[in-house]
This record gives structure tokens, sequence and C-alpha cells, in this order.
């Protein structure tokens, strides 16, 4: 018997589903439940079953139950929150997609890299969030600014919105192609395993904005383009918890040291 000419190199190993359980797919305010289902079909034919929906518009609806066809048990055990910081508040990685690019000061990765980093995460036992916006307006720079990262699928320029369920796909495929070690998608992604989870981070960042008030640091500037700055440097060295109570520990003094100043002054 002749061998193959071409046997595979790498022959894929299965997709370890406890990493992929890690994952989840975040829709934020959806409004059309046609998307959801479609998101929900996307995400169970590259392996994935978590979905958190964030106030939909219209949810359940038999539309999304038409289109998400055999996937209905990952309609059936979608969660639904108020607020995309409660759908992430225990993730370790959040990655906003975004169809427009370098929209945000954020890190901006393409599918493939969030999707190696995405599996590195995962692997090390994070939990993971992959976020998609609205049809009509996407994420709103506030939600945005909740993410680590921004992906962008390097679409076409002139016309770069894809449909949201196809995002989801585009996405998924990527994740997939990770997880399972095929092709580029193994770039070398390090993961941030000690990375302090997403509630902890924020809290973090509201005591900040509030001691820079109290320190007078903006000086009437409005402080967003200050914050959006020192989120983006904060974010780029992956805090852990320790770390996080370190910092918050020296902005507890200097908010200490603020109130004394203005005692002093009165
Ligand atoms: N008109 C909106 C597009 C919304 S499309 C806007 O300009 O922002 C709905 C969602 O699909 C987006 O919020 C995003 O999460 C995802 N999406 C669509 N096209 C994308 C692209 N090229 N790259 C990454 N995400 C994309």
């Amino acid at each position: 018997m002749q061998a193959p000419l071409n046997p595979p190199l790498d022959t894929p190993s299965p997709a370890d589903p406890v990493t992929a359980s890690r994952i989840r797919i975040v829709l934020v305010g959806t409004q059309h439940p046609g998307n959801i289902g479609s998101a929900a079909r996307a995400m169970k034919t590259m392996g994935l079953g978590r979905l958190v929906l964030v106030a939909p518009q219209k949810f359940p609806h038999n539309e999304a139950d038409m289109m998400a066809a055999g996937a209905d048990d990952v309609l059936a055990s979608a969660l639904e929150v108020e607020t995309l910081a409660d759908a992430v508040s225990d993730c370790r990685l959040v990655l906003g997609c975004t169809a427009r690019s370098r929209r945000v000061q954020l890190r901006e990765l393409d599918p493939r890299m969030a999707a190696a980093s995405v599996r590195a995460d995962a692997e090390a036992g994070g939990e993971v969030a992959l976020v998609f916006g609205r049809e009509r307006t996407g994420l709103e720079n506030a939600e945005l600014q909740l993410c680590h990262a921004a992906v962008h699928i390097p679409a076409n320029p002139d016309y770069s919105s894809l449909n949201l369920a196809a995002a989801v796909q585009v996405l998924a495929y990527e994740v997939r192609m990770a997880l399972l070690g095929i092709g580029a998608a193994t770039a070398a992604a390090a993961p941030t395993p000690d990375a302090a989870p997403h509630a902890e981070l924020e809290g973090f960042f509201a005591q900040l904005a509030d001691t820079l008030d109290a320190i007078d640091f903006h000086k009437g500037r409005t402080p967003d383009s200050a914050m959006r700055k020192l989120r983006r440097l904060f974010v780029r060295t992956g805090l852990d918890s320790q770390e996080i109570r370190l910092l918050r520990g020296v902005l507890a003094d200097a908010q200490r040291m603020a109130r004394l100043a203005g005692q002093g002054r009165d």
C-alpha cells in the first residue's frame, strides 16, 4: 500500500471543553432578537456555549428561537444582566469588539491575536469575555473603557461593519482555531493568570478617579482624557489583587491627606 503523499503534519488536538467553558460571549443591548439566535448558533458550531445578554431589547423572542436552529440549549442557558460591568465582573480578560478601528485609546488586536490571548488566559484558569455591541451604535465609549483591549476584524475600510452574528462567528472561529492549536492562532500570547478580576480593577479605578478629584489633579479640565490614559497604563501592567490592595492603600492615604489639608484651610 502506498503511503499518503501529504500526511498531515499537525493533527489538531480536540479543543479542551474545560478551557472553552471559561469563555463567554457577551452581547450588549442587542436590538434584533434574530441576531441573538444567530449568535447562539455561531457559538455552538464553534464549541462555545456561554452566552450573556446585557439588557437585550427583546428576549426571549420567537425570532431568536428560529435563528438559533439547533442551538436552543445555548439560548436556554443564556444569562441576562443589566450592565456590562455585571456581565464581566469575574473576568480576567475582557475584549471589546468594535467595527470602528482606533476609535478608542485601547490596545487593538486582530481576531487571531485576540484568540491566542483568549486561549492563553482561559487555559491558565481565567474567565474571559468577548464583548459585542448594539447593531446600530456598537459599544458606547464607557463600555469600551471597561475592556482590556479592543478587537477589530480588518474588514473593508469603506464598509467595515459586519452583522453582529457574523462578527460573533468570525471571533468564535478564531477562538476555535486557537483552542485546536491550528495555524498561526497559537502565536505566543502570555497569559495573565494572576490578573485581578474585573470588579477589583474597576474598584481601583473608581477610587483613583475620586482621589484625583480630591487632590485637584484636573484643575478644571475634564477628567476623561487623563482617566483613559491611566486606565490604559494600569490595564497594560496586568495588576494582581495584592498590587491593587497596595495601590488602594496609597490612594486612601492621599485621600486622607487631602481631607486634612482641606480642614486646615477651613
Ligand atoms: N454601526 C455600529 C456597528 C455595529 S455592528 C458601529 O459603527 O459601531 C454590531 C457589533 O458587531 C459591533 O458592536 C461589534 O461588536 C461587532 N462588529 C461588527 N463589525 C466588526 C468588525 N469589523 N470588527 C469587530 N467587531 C465588529
